[in-house]
């Protein structure tokens, strides 16, 4: 309320300075010009969904502070957006940006206009969310952070790697972690059901945890325990944990991975709708891409990954055990329709860059001269004894991919992490994620209309994870903005050469400031870090339930 309050002054002020300019002889130095920065000729997408409507945009004191028909010469700087659109930045609520205070500019990220991130996706996080988020003041930041608390990481501390469920001891000491991350700023628990350790936590577990968050207003958002052949059992299973400890569901990266389910997205859909028809706040986030990226060890069995990589080693010196692991990936690989291992791509292989860019079946022919799956599956085993590798497995359907993307309650967001340009293949999805929806599904296939492909970049997002000022552009609101030419704006990062900027954003502007020219990114680092609404400093939300 105060920092609302705040606000409205600001807006009284500004309003007021600027009616006094207007009818003044106007030679007023910088310090009272009523805006710091200008924006005209632009046409407003708001991130509502409205439709486009031309209007000035008046910046001030990180805020905007008025938007309409606004006299010239009222800001020290004024930026001519020339008919382009002019949206709110583009807030990315899926993302692994753990290591963003080496890379602070996260440029792959401002280049295709994203302003706000949120970070501690999939089971991994900070523990110490207070310490994580307070980095911020020391090494400041291109664009805005929030993060989640992690159970993975949660449980990792507790009890290590166990294939266990937890003593009441350990219980106690994951809930007190969680409750100190709520307290601390997290907006909400993630999971990862299919890595180690979050793999070994039964529902009742994460029904727990989750228990805490809703007390502090957070979120539940889940990497499930399968997006191939059990999905559906794990949609049911996240709806459950939402309904038991009475929060929010954001379902992450909704997909089916499994060739043998595609076009099976009219049910799994259906699963969301009816748990929002019965009351159930169920959102979910998409890239906008067919193929997935996560790390290789994720094709492996869970029980073999139990205790880490040297206890993994220990069990595959044993051929019996070896022979079931072959068994068990030749199985399921059937189950999921692929023939083989040629749709999964290193991006990064730290023993041997060489494979990077190549399939499983092509590093396996080019190693054994082989090209059957029994072979593909040794080497997959090697790779995972060698350290491991990070993967982009070809695995989705365009048609569910469309699909997800036109229902209201999906957002965009890139599961990526922060990168350093030219640094092994990724998923080109942290260079082009926003844009490529801007260019290809709302300009070129028409899948979307420009102003709900940005509400699913914005607002909606906003709304999700609460953060109440951002995600629209309001008066009073925070000044994240992004401007770009509908014509033009397009991804250029491809699977073979994924380090490319996209085309088409010609400013990013983050708390009042610029942060990126069109040309080149600046030097202004205005980031904050946002804050659940469970942190000391703001009013809880009530305690609903248990
Ligand atoms: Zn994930």
């Amino acid at each position: 309320m105060l920092k609302y309050g705040k606000h409205l002054t600001l807006l009284a002020l500004s309003l007021l300075i600027g009616c006094l300019c207007s009818r003044s002889v106007v030679t007023s130095a910088p310090q009272e010009k009523p805006y710091d920065l200008l924006i005209t000729n632009a046409r407003v997408v708001d991130g509502s969904g409205n439709p486009w409507y031309r209007a000035d945009i008046g910046i001030k004191g990180g805020h905007i502070a008025a938007i309409g028909r606004l006299a010239p010469n009222q800001a020290i700087k004024t930026l001519d957006a020339a008919n382009q659109i002019v949206a709110p930045g583009f807030i990315d609520v899926h993302t692994h940006v753990e290591s963003i205070y080496s890379l602070p500019a996260a440029e792959n990220f401002v280049r295709m206009g994203v302003t706000t991130l949120v970070t501690g996706n999939c089971g991994g996080s900070a523990t110490n969310i207070g310490e994580f988020l307070g980095r911020i003041k020391e090494k400041p930041l291109a664009v805005n952070l929030a993060t989640l608390i992690a159970h993975g990481s949660v449980r990792r501390q507790a009890m290590g790697t166990e294939d266990r469920a937890p003593t009441p001891e350990e219980m106690k000491q994951m809930e007190l972690l969680v409750e100190q991350a709520m307290k601390d700023g997290a907006v909400g628990l993630s999971t990862g059901l299919i890595y180690v350790p979050g793999t070994y936590a039964k529902t009742d577990e994460i029904v727990g945890l989750a228990r805490i968050v809703s007390r502090y207003g957070g979120v539940y958002a889940t990497h499930m325990r399968s997006e191939g052949e059990f999905v559906a059992d794990a949609i049911r299973e996240s709806i459950q944990i939402g309904e038991q400890a009475n929060l929010p569901v954001e379902i992450s990266h909704f997909k089916i991975s499994s060739k043998k389910l595609w076009g099976q997205t009219p049910l799994t859909i259906g699963l969301v709708r009816s748990a929002r028809e019965r009351g159930l706040m169920v959102t979910v986030d998409q890239y906008a891409y067919t193929a997935s990226s996560t790390s290789l060890d994720s094709r492996l069995p869970t029980w073999l990954r139990a205790g880490g990589l040297t206890e993994a080693k220990k069990r595959l010196a044993d051929q019996a055990t070896r022979e079931r692991v072959r068994k068990e990936m030749k199985e399921g690989l059937k189950r999921s329709g692929f023939k083989d291992y040629g749709y999964a791509m290193v991006a990064s292989y730290d023993s041997d860059p060489s494979f990077n860019g190549k399939s499983i079946a092509e590093i396996t022919k080019q190693v054994t001269g082989k090209g059957d799956v029994s072979h593909q599956i040794d080497q997959m085993i090697a790779m995972y004894e060698a350290g491991g590798a990070s993967m982009v497995y070809h695995s989705m359907s365009e048609d569910d991919v469309q699909r997800i993307m036109r229902e209201p309650f999906t957002m965009i967001a890139s599961d990526s992490g922060v990168r350093q340009v030219d640094e092994s293949v990724p998923h080109p999805r942290g260079y082009g994620n926003n844009v490529r929806v801007l260019g290809r599904y709302v300009r070129d296939l028409h899948l979307l209309s420009l102003e709900d492909a940005i509400r699913k970049m914005t607002s909606l997002p906003a709304q999700t994870f609460g953060f109440r000022d951002r995600g629209l552009l309001r008066e009073g609101f925070a000044a994240d903005l992004v401007i770009f030419d509908e014509k033009t704006v397009a991804d250029r990062a491809t699977f073979e050469k994924p380090h490319q900027f996209p085309a088409g954003i010609s400013s990013v502007i983050v708390n009042g400031e610029l942060v990126f020219t069109g040309e080149a990114m600046t030097n202004a680092r205005p980031g904050m870090a946002l804050r659940g609404a469970g942190t000391a400093s703001l009013v809880p939300t009530v305690a609903q339930g248990d």
